[in-house]
Parts: structure tokens; C-alpha cells; sequence
């Protein structure tokens, strides 16, 4: 035993901490964790869960109007934004309770408290000093406002968005993120008149340029109002409304203004400058392949080092750490093929290879899509379309990518994943028998190869 008060010290109680703290406990180590906010983290609290009840809530508006085309009379539907806060503020304490009973069940010691770096070896938590023979900084992010006229002043972010007294009646999104075409999809639904206002010519850098399109497209449909390639130059306040001026001249008049430009990793007044604890440029702190940060026995891990900033990758390298560092199980999660989900109307899911990436990597690949009215609306009416696509290594025949835009993408793509992460071959797509009728059966049955690259404005 060492000499220390703790064998392991977490400060930071999200997704990451949490994971890491409890099977450090379970492998018997003497495990402090310290939480200044909220147990369970930004997830919990201010992310993935209260967002997706949020979209769910959304969901319901579409719903209603589909259920029309089923026979279905919905008399005057109204929606109460206060209800649906204090119901989703109740279901989050009660996560709040299950993350403390998960840390005190395993034999952890919990501080509500904020804990900063005082040597490589010693906390200060909330006042009161503890020494650790290793430290994990699990700290997670914060959102970043640009620096414009009326911003700080006036708009607001992720954060604040889910304690909003009112939905305000008129929105405008700033970014192109998933945070900001979650939240469009969110206050659409919920009835806001919405408008997105992105600096670059398409919505979510990064991802397959076919999703984009298509998703630009069916948001724009739904009635979303798209800015692309344009700027918010200020926001100013003009009676009770705000006024918020683009680079293009326009002026959009808002009830709020939320800003879902990126989020930067926690790193400022804890201490790791005095430790000599290295961050980058932005403030991540750099690590090596094993979570090992410039100083030996302090790691760090999650969106604190700004890498896949996701929950279930913070998760897989928490428990991975604490295996290696207390189970006598030195892993590390694989981060090929990290599925992902944008919970907008329609939702994205994806896995694997984008057909720019896999083109890059593997020089000409092939394309299976697939675009098509989802079964619902052939009786609904809605013009809304579902993508799906397939990109293939031609030598190999694996199955390099696996892209969706459409009702339950995420719960289809999350089955996908566990075939690209077993290598996954078309002919073995093609060799899996259906469910019928559904739409994840088309999957499975996309035989003719699209005969140029993706084309920008997808056939509708
Ligand atoms: P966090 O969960 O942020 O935890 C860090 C914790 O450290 C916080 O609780 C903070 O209060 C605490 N802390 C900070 N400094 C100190 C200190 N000095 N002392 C004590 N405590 C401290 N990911 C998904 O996979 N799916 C989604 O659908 C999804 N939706 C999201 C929606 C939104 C709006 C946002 C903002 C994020 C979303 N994410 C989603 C990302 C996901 O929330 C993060 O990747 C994940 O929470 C990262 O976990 P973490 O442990 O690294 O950090
Ligand atoms: P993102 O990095 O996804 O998007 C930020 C957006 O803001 C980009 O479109 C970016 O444009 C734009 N932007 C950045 N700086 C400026 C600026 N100064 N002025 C105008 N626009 C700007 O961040 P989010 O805030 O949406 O989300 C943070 C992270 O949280 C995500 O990256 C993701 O890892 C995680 N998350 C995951 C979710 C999920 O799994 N469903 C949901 C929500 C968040 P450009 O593309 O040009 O850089």
C-alpha cells in the first residue's frame, strides 16, 4: 500500500471520471473523485441525455401531423416547454443519484468539490489537501463564444438551453456542428421559427459529404431556414427582441440566439502549468497512447484531451485505463470504426470510412446508395427521404463505411458497427437475409454500384 491518502485521485465526475474511478475501486484500489458541478458530467446534465428527451419531445410535432394520413384525428395539440424541463430536470437527478450510488457502491470516496493540482502528488479539493499516487484529470470541455459584438451579452449556449424559462418563439443557431443541427431540429419541432446560420458552404465538417447534402436538404424542407456561408457580424437588443446582424447584410430578427460554435477543453486554474503538466495550443492536455500525460503519474483522458469527443469514447477509455493501471489488464480501446450519432430531424448515424477518406486512404472505392421515401410517409404524405450508404474497398470487398441519414439511423448504424469492427465483407451484406419490412433491410440489399462520385443535391 502506498504512503499516499489514495492509491488513484479522479477529479472530474462525467462520463470519463465516473468510469474510471468506480472499476478502479471494483479492481481495489483506494479511489478519491472530485465533482464541482454535477455528477455524471456534461452527458448527464447538460448533453446526450437531456438533448436526446429534448429531440424526443420534438419529435412528437411530426408525429401528430403524420398520424393524419393514418386516420387519426389529433385535436389542437399544444406543448408546454416548463413541463417538459421539470420533467426532464427530474429524470436527470434521478441519474445524479444512480452516478453516486455507482461510485459509493464500489468503495470510492466522493468530494463535491472543485479540485486543482498543487504537486504531481497532492489535490486541493474544495480547501482541504490529499495526495494520490496517480491522478486521472477528467475534466471535460466548455463551449467557446466567438469574440462579436452583443455575443456574451446575449446569446446563449448548450449549456444554458436546457434551463431556458421560455422557448423563445424565434431562434437563430450559430454553427454547423452537431449541436447546432441537433438544437435546430429541437426547436423546430417544438414550433420555433428556426434559423441556422453556418460560416462554411455545408452543415457538419467532417462527415460523408453525401449526409451533409442530404441532411441540409431535409432540414431545409422541414422549414428550417438555412444561412450558409455567412457570418453573424453582432447581436444587438432592440426593444424586447434582438436583432442579429449576418456578414450577407441581413438582419434576423430573434427571441434567443444560441451558439453552438465548438466547445474547448477545461483546462485553465487547475494548476498543470505549476505541475508542468503540457496542454496544446488550445488547452488540451497532450497524452500519449496510454492516457500518460507529460508528468508520469498524472493521466488524462475524455474531452479534456480534445480528440473523439464522445461519451462511449470517454467511457471505453476510463475503463480501459483503470484496468491497465489496477486490473493487471494493460488495453487500450480500438478508435477504428467509432460509430456516430447526430440526433437531428431526420437523425444521421455512421460508422467507418467517409467516401472522401476511404478514397484517400485506398484510392478508388465503390458506392452503394440508396435514397427512398421511408414507409411511413407513403401514407403521411411528408416529402422526407432516407439516405443510405455503403462505401467498399473493390481489392478487399470490405465494407469500409456505412452512412445513414433517416428514422432510427443510430439504433440501425449501431448494429452495423459490429460488423465493420469484424471486417465485414459486401458479399457478406449481401449474404444476410432481410427484415422486411424494414428500411434497415436496404442495407442488405443494395446491389447496383452508383457510377460516379457523390453528386452534390442528391436525387431526391
Ligand atoms: P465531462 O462529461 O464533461 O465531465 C467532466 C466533469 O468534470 C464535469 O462534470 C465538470 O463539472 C467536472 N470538473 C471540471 N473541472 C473540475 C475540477 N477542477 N474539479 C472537479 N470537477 C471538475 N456525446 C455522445 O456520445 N452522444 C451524444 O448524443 C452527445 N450529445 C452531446 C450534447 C451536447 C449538448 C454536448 C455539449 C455534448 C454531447 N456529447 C455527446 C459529448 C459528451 O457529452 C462528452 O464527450 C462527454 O461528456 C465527455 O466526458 P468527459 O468525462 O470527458 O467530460
Ligand atoms: P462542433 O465542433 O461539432 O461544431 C462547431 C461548429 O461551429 C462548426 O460548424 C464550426 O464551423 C463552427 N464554428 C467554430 N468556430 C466558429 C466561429 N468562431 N464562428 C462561427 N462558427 C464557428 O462543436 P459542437 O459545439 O457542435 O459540439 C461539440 C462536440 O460535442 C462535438 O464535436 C461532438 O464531439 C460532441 N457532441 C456530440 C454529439 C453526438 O454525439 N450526437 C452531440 C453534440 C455534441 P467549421 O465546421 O467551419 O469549423
Amino acid at each position: 500500500m502506498s504512503g499516499f491518502d489514495f492509491d488513484y485521485f479522479v477529479i472530474g465526475g462525467g462520463s470519463g471520471g465516473v468510469r474510471s474511478a468506480r472499476i478502479a475501486a471494483q479492481h481495489g484500489a483506494r479511489v478519491g473523485i472530485a465533482e464541482e458541478r454535477y455528477w455524471g458530467g456534461t452527458c448527464v446534465n447538460v448533453g446526450c441525455v437531456p438533448k436526446k428527451l429534448l429531440a424526443m419531445a420534438a419529435h412528437f410535432s411530426a408525429d401528430f401531423e403524420d398520424a393524419a394520413g393514418f386516420g387519426w384525428t389529433v385535436p389542437g395539440a399544444t406543448h408546454d416547454w416548463a413541463t417538459l424541463i421539470a420533467r426532464k430536470d427530474a429524470e436527470i437527478g434521478r441519474l445524479n443519484g444512480i452516478y453516486r450510488k455507482l461510485l459509493t457502491g464500489a468503495g470510492a470516496t466522493m468530494f463535491d468539490a472543485r479540485a486543482v493540482l498543487v504537486d504531481a502528488h497532492t489535490i486541493d479539493v474544495g480547501g482541504k489537501r490529499v495526495t494520490a499516487d496517480r491522478i486521472l484529470v477528467a475534466t471535460g470541455g466548455w463551449p467557446v463564444l466567438p469574440d462579436k459584438p452583443g455575443v456574451r451579452e446575449h446569446a446563449f449556449t448548450s449549456n444554458e438551453a436546457f434551463h431556458l424559462e421560455r422557448m423563445p418563439q424565434r431562434v437563430v443557431i450559430v454553427g454547423g456542428g452537431y449541436i447546432a443541427v441537433e438544437f435546430a431540429g429541437i426547436f423546430h419541432g417544438l414550433g420555433a421559427e428556426v434559423t441556422l446560420v453556418h460560416r462554411g458552404d455545408m452543415v457538419l465538417r467532417g462527415f460523408d459529404d453525401d449526409l451533409r447534402v442530404h441532411l441540409a436538404t431535409e432540414i431545409g424542407k422541414a422549414g428550417v431556414n438555412l444561412r450558409l456561408g455567412c457570418q453573424v457580424e453582432g447581436i444587438a437588443k432592440v426593444g424586447d427582441a434582438l436583432a442579429v446582424t449576418l456578414s450577407n447584410d441581413e438582419v434576423i430578427a430573434a427571441d434567443g440566439v444560441m451558439y453552438a460554435t465548438g466547445r474547448k477543453p477545461n483546462t485553465a486554474g487547475l494548476g498543470l502549468e505549476a505541475v508542468g503538466v503540457a496542454v496544446d495550443a488550445d488547452g488540451a492536455i497532450t497524452v500519449d497512447e496510454h492516457y500518460r500525460t507529460s508528468v508520469p503519474n498524472i493521466y488524462a483522458l475524455g474531452d479534456v484531451t480534445d480528440r473523439l469527443n464522445l461519451t462511449p469514447v470517454a467511457i471505453a477509455e476510463g475503463h480501459a485505463l483503470a484496468d491497465t493501471l489496477f486490473g493487471n489488464k494493460p488495453r487500450v480501446p480500438s478508435y477504428e470504426n467509432v460509430p456516430t450519432a447526430v440526433f437531428s430531424n431526420p437523425p444521421i448515424g455512421t460508422v467507418g470510412l467517409t467516401e472522401a477518406a476511404a478514397q484517400q486512404r485506398y484510392g478508388e472505392v465503390d458506392v452503394y446508395r440508396a435514397v427512398f421515401r421511408p414507409m411511413r410517409h407513403t401514407l403521411s404524405g411528408r416529402e422526407e427521404r432516407t439516405l443510405m450508404k455503403l462505401v467498399v474497398d473493390p481489392k478487399t470487398d470490405r465494407v469500409l463505411g456505412c452512412h445513414m441519414v433517416g428514422p432510427d439511423a443510430p439504433e440501425i448504424v449501431q448494429g452495423l458497427a459490429i460488423a465493420l469492427t469484424c471486417g465485414a465483407t459486401k458479399a457478406q451484406f449481401d449474404a444476410t437475409i432481410g427484415i422486411h419490412p424494414t428500411a434497415a433491410e436496404e442495407f442488405v440489399t443494395m446491389r447496383s454500384k452508383v457510377e460516379r462520385p457523390a453528386s452534390p443535391g442528391l436525387a431526391q
